[in-house]
């Protein structure tokens, strides 16, 4: 009997048209960077931890939005989220997005920044009501966190042109007023590490995106508001919320 070793089968034809690839743009160069996987950290700054109701030492943990969840922003363009389905709590999360073109497991963090492309800027948008029911009740987070549109994501700034990204500051503004403001060196867990994290647990592969958490000052957002997301040295994130 065949031994199955792959998540494809290439006998016969496509039923319908496969799924377009989904791709985000990368600053200075008209390549486009293909998505494999997203995944997200939990609670990677000790302030936001705490007013989530933790200590902030706990170990990184992980979960994933799908590909297509994403929500590409191109520079200078404004990105029009419409407000999801069944919450009545949209909260924001600005989060440092790391994108990697090389791939493997048991990546050791001292080896692990050569797997690292770029960066962007991103949200991790989140129905928190619904997040914190399944929470509750001891259930998976994907309604939460995993919905379309939940990720919007500015081009991709490649990493040689962003040598000081471990001490950049972050902030995200609603309708013109900071709601968060921290500094990537406030990471408990730092890209290299998340990545060491990550690759025990997974094969990490070319096109993977990893958002690595928020600073404190998460909070709602409602129809007609307007986000504004920056990290030093990247492209600013803007998007609209319909
Ligand atoms: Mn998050």
């Amino acid at each position: 009997m065949p031994i199955a070793t792959s998540a494809a089968s290439t006998k016969g034809q496509l039923l319908f048209a496969a799924p377009a690839p989904v791709t985000i743009p990368v600053t200075g160069c008209s390549a486009l960077f293909p998505v494999h996987r997203v995944y997200c950290v939990g609670r990677n700054y000790e302030d936001h931890a705490k007013e989530m109701g933790f200590t902030g030492r706990e170990p990184p943990f992980f979960f994933m939005k799908p590909a297509d969840g994403l929500l590409v922003v191109e520079e200078g363009a404004v990105g029009a989220m419409p407000y999801p389905a069944l919450t009545k709590n949209l909260h924001h999360e600005i989060e440092l997005v790391v994108a990697l073109d090389k791939g493997g497991r048991d990546i050791k963090a001292v080896d692990a920044m050569a797997l690292v492309f770029g960066y962007a800027v991103g949200l991790d948008m989140t129905r928190r009501d619904l997040q914190n029911d399944m929470k509750k009740q001891g259930r998976p987070w994907e309604i939460g966190k995993a919905f379309e549109h939940s990720g919007p994501i500015g081009p991709i700034t490649p990493k040689n042109e962003v040598p000081d990204i471990g001490t950049a500051g972050i902030s995200l503004a609603v309708n013109g007023a900071i709601r968060q403001r921290g500094s990537i060196s406030q990471l408990i867990w730092n890209i290299a590490e998340t990545i060491e994290h990550l690759s025990a647990a997974w094969e990490l592969r070319p096109g993977d995106l990893i958002f690595t958490g928020t600073p404190e000052g998460v909070g709602p957002v409602t129809s007609g508001d307007r986000l504004d997301g920056t990290i030093e040295g990247l492209v600013e994130l803007q998007v609209r919320v319909d």
